[in-house]
């Protein structure tokens, strides 16, 4: 299983905590390892620390990290960059090569992301050429990345956790 970061830059704390915040959980839900916000934001830290106690896993979540250090830091260390935008190559020609790869920090914009990100990136793809967004590219993009395995992953250390049902709502606490 790859070891998978996501970057989020463009994040603007007046307008995007809500959707950087499931940017977050979606992170967490589906395998990724942590998150680094390039911005400063106590309250999306709060929100996603506050579901790791309650739901367990050791994601992780830091804020105001230098996006182009974290880049920079990622790539020396062996990592593979993969910055997630509708004008990229297709994801079905190059999944392949990049779940070959055992690091791997994706990155996601907001409203506009820097020109420089694209030279700096080792793939840009697209997940579809359509717009959507940032949760939505990079809940496809973690799927396709585990081949659907993360859909059964456990995350130890839960207070509570989802008995599956098929009728109501049940939860047990530990
Ligand atoms: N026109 C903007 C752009 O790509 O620069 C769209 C911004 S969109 C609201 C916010 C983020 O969602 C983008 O930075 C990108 O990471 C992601 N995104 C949206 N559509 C995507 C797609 N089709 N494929 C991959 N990523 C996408």
């Amino acid at each position: 299983m790859p070891e998978i970061v996501v970057l989020r830059i463009g994040h603007r704390p007046e307008r995007d905590q809500r959707v950087t915040t499931h940017v977050g959980l979606a992170a967490r839900a589906l395998g990724a390892k942590g998150m680094y916000l390039a911005a400063d934001d106590k309250g999306v830290v709060r929100s996603i620390t506050d579901v790791v106690e309650r739901w367990g896993g050791d994601f992780f979540i830091e804020h105001k990290v230098p996006w182009k250090r974290c880049i920079r830091e990622w790539k020396e260390s062996g990592g593979c960059v993969v910055h997630l935008t509708m004008y990229g190559e297709r994801f079905l020609d190059r999944e392949e090569e990049i779940k070959s790869r055992e690091k791997i920090l994706v990155v996601v914009g907001a409203e506009k992301v820097p020109g420089e990100l694209y030279g700096m990136a080792d793939y840009n793809i697209g997940i579809t050429g359509q717009p959507h967004s940032e949760i939505s590219s990079l809940a496809v993009f973690l799927d396709h990345l585990f081949s659907g395995a993360e859909l059964g992953h456990e995350f130890p250390g839960a207070a509570i956790r989802v008995v599956p049902s098929p009728l109501g709502k049940h939860t047990e606490e530990s």
